[in-house]
């Protein structure tokens, strides 16, 4: 195992008790590379001395951790944190704050937007268990740490992929959150790059958004999920097959004929298709969108509104269009059995489907005390890493036997 205590750290707090403290704790946890400041001004001076090659600070390096008190008095842990970002750094940050939980949180999602990893925050005093919690999840980045790098796909090259079939379909099951039933699946597409390997969705969606090749793509997907759905009928798995539709494919006219067209070519019923739909950029011209759902919906196919909460998938959409599915978004489902505030968001939402008649999907459901929380609720379907990660088509019904075996050996699944 790793050696953690090889870690340099930065530890900043206006109080010289509180700094003592957190000198005393961490040496205790076996972490002695650190050095304390009293202000941010006093950190930043030292950061960049570091940054001039120069190893006055007595690290030796940029700090792969900083330990931030947030109330200061002159520089606050939030202007800190802008400093820190216009120099670049890399590492890692623990908030150390008396601040409430809503606050702490709402700094921890502005680090993130900065893309500084947060290991997560702690309350005042602190206490040594939930210190060294907050460290072991510390990774060098020599030990696989560091953040995959991403490559910007331009418009040739997803067209490219679409040309040549190297787009592949991965399936995420449904469940119901009762029983465990498997009622259905989402078609998540994927990328099968021939250099780059795998590739996810949100690399190369909103390039084909952008270059007007969401249609072909969206075509291709739809095309195999209906084909798939065919073969699982035909191998008797009735699974209702949901495919991602972007706003973009909602302009052209002529897409619910297309739906209607394939299905129905595929041997599919309507009603075994849905048509997930998010909003990633305001519409101002509602009015082809409108049409189109609303002729889905007279056809039959199932209409779902997903990501509910974020963006623009929201009330106003929800009053204009007639969809019988609601998915509420995972960032309000995983970790909402102990977050107030995720809690009210969720059960709000869940509430306002059930007034309108809708079938509610909880996203995100990624561990155990996920799914026992929605089990106390009364939410339908459950999707998420606890139930089973997306997967090719053909690992479905080995993955439904293992599902079955879980729900009969461990009741503890279903309590
Ligand atoms: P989405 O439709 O909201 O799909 C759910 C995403 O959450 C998927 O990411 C899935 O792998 C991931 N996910 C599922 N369970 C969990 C969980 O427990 N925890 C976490 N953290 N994540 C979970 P993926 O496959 O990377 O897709 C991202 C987005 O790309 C999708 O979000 C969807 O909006 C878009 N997308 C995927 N396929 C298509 C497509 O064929 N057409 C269009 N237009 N968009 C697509
Ligand atoms: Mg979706
Ligand atoms: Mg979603």
């Amino acid at each position: 195992m790793e050696n953690k205590s090889t870690a340099q750290l930065m530890l900043i707090d206006d109080e010289p008790f509180m700094l003592r403290l957190l000198g005393r704790t961490l040496e205790t946890l076996g972490f002695t590379a650190f050095l304390s400041y009293n202000s941010g001004a006093t950190a930043l001076d030292a950061l960049d001395a570091l940054d001039a090659s120069d190893q006055r600070a007595g690290l030796g390096g940029p700090p792969d951790i900083i330990l931030l008190d947030l109330n200061m008095p002159e520089m606050d842990g939030i202007e800190f944190i802008r400093h820190i970002v216009e120099r670049g750094f890399a590492g890692s940050l623990i908030l150390v704050s008396g601040e409430d939980e809503r606050t702490l949180q709402a700094v921890s999602t502005l680090m993130r937007a900065h893309r500084i990893a947060v290991l997560g925050h702690l309350h005042k005093p602190v206490v040594p268990v939930a210190l060294a919690a907050l460290l072991a999840k510390w990774q060098s980045p020599t030990h696989g740490g560091a953040r995959a790098v991403k490559t910007d796909y331009g418009a040739e090259a997803v067209r490219a992929a679409i040309a040549n079939n190297e787009l592949v379909n991965y399936y995420q099951p449904k469940v119901a959150v009762a029983d465990g039933r498997v009622v259905g699946v989402e078609t998540l597409v994927r990328w099968r790059h021939p250099v780059d390997g795998m590739v996810f969705p949100d690399q190369f969606i909103g390039v084909a958004e952008a270059h007007g090749l969401i249609d072909d793509l969206t075509r291709v997907v739809l095309c195999e999920a209906l084909a798939q759905c065919r073969a699982w009928r035909d191998a008797g798995l009735a699974l209702r097959v949901a495919v991602n539709v972007s706003m973009d494919n909602l302009a052209v006219l002529g897409f619910p004929d297309f739906v209607a067209g394939a299905a129905s070519a595929a041997g599919v019923p309507p009603s075994d298709l849905v048509l997930e739909v998010t909003e990633s950029r305001l519409m101002t011209d509602l009015r082809a969108p409108l049409e189109i759902l609303t002729r889905l919906r007279l056809k039959r196919f199932g209409l779902s509104i997903d990501d509910f909460g974020t963006g623009h998938s929201s009330l106003s959409q929800l009053r204009d269009i007639p969809f019988d599915e609601l998915k509420i978004d995972r960032g309000f489902v995983h970790r909402a059995w102990k977050d107030e505030t995720l809690r009210a968001i969720f059960e709000a939402s869940l509430g306002l489907a059930r007034q309108l008649g809708m079938e509610v999907v909880a996203e995100g459901v990624e561990d155990q005390h996920d799914w026992d929380y929605l089990r106390h609720t009364n939410c339908d379907l459950a999707q998420g890493y606890f139930i089973a990660r997306p997967m090719p088509a053909a690992e479905l019904p080995g993955w439904m036997n293992s599902w079955q075996e879980r729900l009969q050996a461990r009741p503890s699944v279903l309590c």
